[in-house]
């Protein structure tokens, strides 16, 4: 797996040089990737959705400091709500209330500490996710903090054909990012002869149907993940990251800056 480079990863900060880049000129700007650990098909390990906004951040964060920002990383909130995939082993799932709670603690401690503005970048799109990362956010304003979650029609239409099927988990699109940031979460001699599901998620949840297994996802995943390459991930990663950096500079808003946030 692809690492953060020093300058973007928070980790790495001393608590000093945290402290100079809050007090420099740049807009500081911290993304925190969510994930989930789900079953992804029997291919994909178990913490594909955080690997892929940790993909999607890494290249975001590139964008954010081309436009006179500075972006970071800030260490990942792994589990979330992962109750579609309970029928098989390594859903651990956590509560919305849970998430929401922790997620909304983590942005409030970075906004005290002066943070400008704080992006949470969400890939595992169970519908009480989303709206429990979304929840997170309702405290505060506006300008100061995102969601950047590619289930809105605005940012899945940029997405492959396979994304706005809806027959998109472990299949081509997520497989293909992985291969292309984390190969080492891809079984490639599984991977390549597993048959296609063509089961819309979307359109089941619509429906009411939110258990895989009812579903007809008998192995964890829609979409089809044999005709997943890493080329392909490049290209719906540089998508994923247009769409952070456009919520963060979209949120923030023309001419402002530190002395004015
Ligand atoms: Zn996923």
């Amino acid at each position: 797996m692809e690492i953060i480079p020093d300058s973007h990863d928070l980790s790495r900060h001393t608590m000093k040089e945290f402290a100079a880049l809050l007090e420099g000129d740049r807009l500081v700007v911290v993304m925190v990737p969510v994930g989930a650990v789900e079953p992804h098909g029997p291919h994909l390990g178990l913490g594909t959705d955080e690997v892929i906004s940790l993909g999607a951040a890494i290249r975001a964060a590139v964008i954010l400091e081309d436009e006179g920002m500075a972006p970071l990383i800030a260490p990942s909130v792994p589990y979330g709500v992962t109750e579609s995939a309970a029928a098989f082993k390594g859903a651990v799932s956590v509560s919305p209330d849970a998430l929401t709670r922790y997620l909304h603690d983590i942005i409030s401690s970075l906004i005290n500490d002066g943070v400008q503005h704080v992006c949470l970048v969400n890939n595992h799109l169970e519908p009480e996710q989303i709206a429990a990362v979304k929840n997170a956010t309702n405290a505060f304003e506006p300008g100061r903090v995102s969601v950047a979650c590619p289930v809105t029609k605005r940012w899945a239409r940029t997405l492959s054909e396979e994304f706005k099927s809806g027959a998109c988990h472990a299949g081509e699109y997520e497989t293909s990012i992985v291969m292309e940031f984390a190969p080492g979460f891809v079984r490639e001699d599984v991977r390549q002869k597993l048959p296609g599901v063509s089961v819309s998620l979307s359109e089941r949840l619509g429906r009411g149907v939110t258990d895989f297994i009812e579903m007809g996802l008998t192995e964890a995943y829609s979409g089809d993940p044999s005709r997943a390459n890493a080329r392909h991930g490049r290209d719906q990663l540089e998508k994923l990251a247009t769409m952070i950096a456009t919520e963060v500079l979209e949120a923030i808003g023309p001419g402002r800056s530190p002395s004015t946030s």
